[in-house]
């Protein structure tokens, strides 16, 4: 790509979820301003919002989001999770969620949050916009890194990943999978029990979607439930103390270059009274996983056969990291070996809702904590 024919920018955000917002905010705050010419109908008066910074620009910033509107995530999340039944949500920063009805969908609610927080801020973000790659544009370490979209090109000196891991479901792959006559779809696909009224559904995993799911569909249908490992439930109260511990776990990992653990896995399953009384209907009985997928249903580890309409596949996520492969930042423990949330190998790049970082409130802190980074860095760098 030519460098004379990109949209230049000091710093490039790449998706404009909760992580992707609050570095935009963080970059306002400290004086960078939207990037002009990429920066469509957000002009610089607009930008400089309540918590925009006094005194000279520091840098341009431009958020780059595949989405069609805002909300990120949020957007495609069933319209049963509702506000009452998310784990809770973190506010952006520097403006409250107004006042939730517990009863709307989270996809509404967040979705119109998130709308309004980009108006009142006036950030500088284009959608629908999809970064295709980000490439080095010479050997230079402190050069300029090169930003090819579904749009057109943006050539930065600094890129803050914010791309979480909704549009990487995670499919497992089982003997016979292919031959099944009935329904398999992943959570990412979910989007409503009553799809499945009067077929029997296998619901696969051992997280958090996984037993929410199974509730809900139990209510309308029968369902069995199967996971790799048994699940761990969580016995003590989910405190402080304890998603503290939870964060450091994954940091560590990270920061060794190994892929994150899903939160589940440090956290253990968190009992809520529906679960307790999905758990007294019986519908949280844990089978260990089938041996193989067959037409009308799946080879059970006893060797039975269980026949089912539906599988459903809540099997997680990863993140969404294509587009920075011909950086070759993944190491040889298949992760990214991290410093906060600076890529270590490549410090122009910040990964935030990554790891560590993968909740709402994770995501506002590594959104402050990337923007801290990428201010020295380009001070530095001149
Ligand atoms: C079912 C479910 C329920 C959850 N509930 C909770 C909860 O209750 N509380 C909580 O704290 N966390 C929850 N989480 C975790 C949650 O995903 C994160 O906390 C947070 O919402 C993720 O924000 P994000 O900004 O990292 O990612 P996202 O919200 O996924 O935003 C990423 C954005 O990047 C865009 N994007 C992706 N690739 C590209 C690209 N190549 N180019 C341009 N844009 C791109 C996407 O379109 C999207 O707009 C839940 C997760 C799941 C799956």
């Amino acid at each position: 790509m030519s460098a004379e024919t990109a949209h230049r920018a000091d710093v490039v955000v790449v998706g404009a979820g909760q992580a992707g917002l609050s570095a935009a905010y963080h970059l306002q705050r400290r004086g960078f301003v939207p990037a002009g010419a990429a920066a469509a109908g957000t002009g610089r008066a607009a930008a400089e919002g309540p918590e925009a910074a006094q005194g000279p620009p520091a840098g341009t910033y431009i958020v780059l989001d595949a989405e069609d509107g805002p909300g990120g995530a949020w957007r495609h999340r069933w319209k049963s999770l509702l506000m009452a039944t998310v784990n809770g949500i973190s506010d952006l920063p520097g403006i409250p969620q107004p006042d939730v009805d517990p009863a709307e969908a989270s996809s509404s609610f967040l979705t119109r949050y998130f709308g309004g927080y980009e108006h009142d801020l006036g950030l500088a973000i284009e959608r629908p916009v999809r970064v295709q790659s980000v490439t080095r544009e010479d050997d230079d370490p402190a050069g300029r890194l090169n930003i090819s979209t579904s749009r057109s090109k943006f050539s930065a000196r600094a890129v803050i990943n914010a791309t979480g891991t909704w549009t990487r479901p995670f499919w497992p792959i089982y003997p016979g999978k292919a031959s099944f006559r009935g329904r398999q779809l992943h959570v990412a696909d979910y989007v409503s029990a009553d799809e499945f009224r009067g077929q029997h559904v296998i619901v696969v995993g051992g997280g958090i979607s996984a037993v929410g799911l199974l509730d809900e569909i139990s209510k309308v249908t029968s369902t069995t439930w199967f996971t790799r490992r048994v699940p761990l439930w969580r016995e003590a109260p989910f405190d402080r103390q304890a998603g503290h511990d939870a964060v450091a776990l994954v940091e560590e990992r990270v920061r060794q270059g190994l892929p994150p653990q899903s939160v589940v896995s440090v956290t253990g399953l968190i009992w809520t009274p529906a679960l307790r009384a999905a758990a007294a209907r019986g519908v949280l009985d844990r089978h260990p996983m089938f041996t193989a997928i067959e037409p009308d249903g799946v080879r059970m580890a006893d060797g039975s056969f269980l026949a089912a309409g539906v599988i459903l596949w809540a099997t997680g996520f990863r993140a969404e990291l294509e587009h920075l492969a011909p950086l070759h930042l993944r190491g040889p423990g298949g992760g990214i070996a991290m410093d906060g949330t600076q890529v270590a190998a490549e410090p122009r790049v910040h990964l935030v809702g990554y790891g560590p970082s993968s909740s709402t409130i994770g995501a506002n802190r590594a959104g402050r904590a990337a923007v801290a980074g990428i201010v020295t860095l380009l001070a530095g760098s001149g």
